[in-house]
Parts: C-alpha cells; structure tokens; sequence
C-alpha cells in the first residue's frame, strides 16, 4: 500500500510517523518548504509548548459541532509516550503547559525528524502539491517536483494562520476539490487593534488583570491573565483566548480590572489612606507600588488628572476617577491584527463529514485529514499542538470504519 501525507507541520509528521508502523505501508511525505516542523520550530516563543496536561476532547471549538475523538483515542498520555519514545524528554509547567526539557522548539522537530527517517518515510522536501484528484485506483497527485499517485491521502496542510512561516490554504482548496465543505476561515489567537491614543504610552508593558469583553454593553467573555500591551492594540495569552470570542463581533468593549483583589470601596481607601499619609507626592506617584509606574501615569491622565499636581489636593471625586480606571480601564476594540499575525486559524474543512473514529472521510474513502486543516481549534496553552498530535496520529492509523 502506498499513503501520501501531505505537510510535515506537526499534524502531518504524527501521521506519517504512526502510518510507517502499518505493515506493508510505504509512506511518502510531500512538503512545499525546504525542511520540515518550520513552524513547529516557531511555537512558544522558541520553547514549544507542545501540550498541555489538562487538554480533553471538550477543550475545543468547531462551528460544525465536530466530535474531537481523536482526543479519546490519543489523549495528552498517548502524546507524552509517543515523544518520550522518540527520546525527547518533557517538563510541565503549573498550569500544566508541557515543553521539552531543552526548552528549544528545535529538539521536538529534530526527533520528529530522526523518527521519520528512521522509519523509512520518504521526505520530499521543496514539493509543493498543485492538485489532488481521484485517480482509477486512489489518489493523483499533481506537484511542483512531479506527480506521484498513493492508495491513501492524508491532508495534514494546516491552515493559513501565519504565511510568514510558510502556512498556506491549500489543504481547504484540496478538500473543496475533492467534495468537501470549508467554514469561512478566521485569524485565532491573535492581538486585537484598539485605537486608544494612550497605548503608545504603555508598549511594552506586562500586566496581570480580569477582564470583561462587552458588545453593545453586553457581557459576552469574563477572563484573567496575562495582557501586553503593543503598538495599537493588545496582545498575550488572555488575549489570544479572548479573540476567537471577539471575532465578527467589533467594535467592542475591554475592561481591564489591573486590581482584581482590591474591591472598588476597598481601593478608593487605600488611596485616601496613601494621600493622607504622603500628600507631597504628586498624582503619578497614586499607583506606585501597587501597579507598573508607567500604567498608573496612564491611568491617572486617563483620569483627567495632571501627572503633577500634588496627591494632597486631589479632590475625591478624582480619587474615584481614578479608582474607576484602575478596575475598569476600558479599550475599545476594532478588529484582529490579522490571519499573517495569528497563530491558528479559526475554520477549515468541516470535521463532521470525516468519521470521527478514524479521520476518514465520509465523503471520499481512502481520503483523511488531520490538523488546523479541519475546522477544530483550541486555546492558548499546548491544546492546538495536541490536536495536530491527537489527529495526526488517529489519521495516521489508516482505519477505516463505515458508519459515523
Ligand atoms: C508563532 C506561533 C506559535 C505557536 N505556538 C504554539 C504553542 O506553543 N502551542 C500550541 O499548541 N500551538 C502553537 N501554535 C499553533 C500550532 O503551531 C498549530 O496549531 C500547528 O502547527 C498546526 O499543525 P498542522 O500540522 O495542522 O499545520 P502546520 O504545522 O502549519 O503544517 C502544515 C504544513 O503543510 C505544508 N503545506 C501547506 N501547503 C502545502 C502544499 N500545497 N504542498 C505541500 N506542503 C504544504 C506547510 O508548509 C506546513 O509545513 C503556534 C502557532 C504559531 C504561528
């Protein structure tokens, strides 16, 4: 038997891996990049936060209400193991985000390399996949380093989030041709624009808080964590979680609580207290030590309060100016920094129509897709890298079941 695998992204590398062990398979892998995992070697910041322990087939999305089974069928141990036998050994984090212990991106992809070598997959490297048709006996492959045919296909494409890594669509384009349906496809975690004229003044500033996501003044997400502010808008991974919410819903509304453990009455005393006992400071200094310094001179000239008027006169009504900024400094958001800035992409080839026992399809035997080419995505933490993994290998095991 002969099974193409088309991009050795993770999704594909995990399924060529798993359908080398199927005796008799000969596998060939075709990547249009000339070497593979380029953007694996691009995840968590360098370091590859390849899972994440608490990762369960309900962690995910599908606009198409897809089963992720993939997930049951290789959970988070069965990736652990797969890693741990090609020799990559692994550390978790508190909030059970997993990485290799190198801390380098580059170890996943070089064991993901050594495994596929060593398991006879043929690597085409700098083979780029035109066409993909149905042929009298499986598939017909047309490719920028000639055409080849296979018994199976998988599709393991991913998606288009983040083309300077070399991402494509091609895996929805295939999928089309071959009968199957795409949902709109749509930058996910991602930084959001916000044309507050102040956030020039906060670049680069980490920040903790809890925020609420409005639309119209409705309540649409509550979260917390981790807020960086860029040049026009706002990034990191509380962020990156709030935009698959927040797509085709803007303009809308960010408040950010940078004092969630203050109430408002509890913070406005605090500050009475800190005017009374040091009132020659002057108004810039109202946050210090409580918030970065240059956070609390925003959120005072937000306020409407001159940085150098003396915290001795401020009058109470700009103490609760200022107390009001604090746990509800608000942003407005006006769209996403993109599809070449995020890193996934939200849609893809409707998972439902492949048999969620074994990522076949329902449309086109023999046919299987893994990965962000299918219309499942996860949150920041390891959970789209389990997927790719989870999928990978489930489409990888070539089964092939009948009914859904
Ligand atoms: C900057 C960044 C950081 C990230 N960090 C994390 C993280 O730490 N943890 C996490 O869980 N997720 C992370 N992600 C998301 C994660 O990388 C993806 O979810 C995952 O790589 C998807 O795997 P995939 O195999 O489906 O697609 P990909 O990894 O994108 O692989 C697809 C492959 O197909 C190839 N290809 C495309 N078209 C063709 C064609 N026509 N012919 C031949 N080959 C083709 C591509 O070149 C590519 O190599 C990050 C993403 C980005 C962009």
């Amino acid at each position: 038997m002969q099974t193409i695998v088309i991009g050795a992204g993770a999704s594909g590398m995990a399924a060529a891996i798993t359908a080398s062990r199927r005796p008799g398979n000969r596998v060939r892998l075709l990547e249009r990049q000339n070497r593979v995992g380029r953007k694996l070697s691009a995840t968590g910041n360098g370091r590859c936060n390849l899972t994440n322990l608490s990762a369960l087939p309900s962690s995910y999305h599908s606009d198409t209400g897809a089963d992720c089974f993939a997930l049951e069928a290789f959970p988070v141990s069965s990736t652990l193991s797969f890693f741990e036998k090609l020799g990559l050994v692994w550390v978790s984090e508190e909030d059970g985000r997993c990485y290799p212990l190198s801390d380098q991106a580059n170890s996943v992809v070089d064991v993901l390399r050594f495994a596929l070598d060593a398991s006879g997959v043929q690597t085409v490297l700098g083979c780029e996949v035109q066409s993909v048709q149905i042929g009298k006996h499986g598939f017909h492959l047309e490719t920028s380093s000639g055409d080849f045919s296979c018994d199976k296909l998988i599709i393991a494409c991913g998606g288009p989030a983040s083309e300077k890594l070399g991402a494509t669509s091609d895996g929805a384009r295939f999928l089309r041709m071959l009968g199957h349906s795409v949902t709109p496809l749509s930058p996910g975690l991602v930084q959001l624009r916000s044309p507050e004229p102040l956030l020039k003044s906060l670049k680069g500033i980490r920040a903790q808080a809890s925020m609420q996501l409005l639309h119209h003044g409705d309540l649409l997400l509550t979260h917390s964590g981790e807020v960086q502010f860029v040049d026009g808008g706002v990034s990191g991974p509380a962020i990156f979680d709030l935009s698959r919410v927040a797509d085709k819903q803007y303009p809308c509304q960010l408040l950010l609580d940078f004092l969630p453990q203050f109430s408002h009455n509890a913070l406005l005393s605090a500050m009475k207290n800190r005017v009374q006992t040091l009132p020659e400071l002057t108004a810039e200094d109202l946050f210090t030590g409580m918030i970065h310094n240059r956070l609390g001179r925003v959120l005072v000239r937000k306020a409407g309060i001159e940085a150098s008027v003396s915290l001795g006169s401020l009058l109470p009504a700009q103490l609760e100016k200022c107390c009001t900024q604090a746990k509800a400094f608000s942003l407005e958001l006006t769209g996403s920094f993109g599809m070449e800035n995020a890193q996934i992409t939200i849609g893809g080839a409707d998972a439902s129509q492949f048999h969620p026992k074994t990522l076949e399809s329902l449309l086109v035997p023999g046919l299987y897709a893994c990965g962000e080419v299918l219309d499942v995505d996860g949150p920041c933490g390891g959970f789209n890298l389990q997927w790719a993994w989870s999928s990978g290998m489930l489409a990888g095991s070539l089964c092939h079941e009948v009914t859904p």
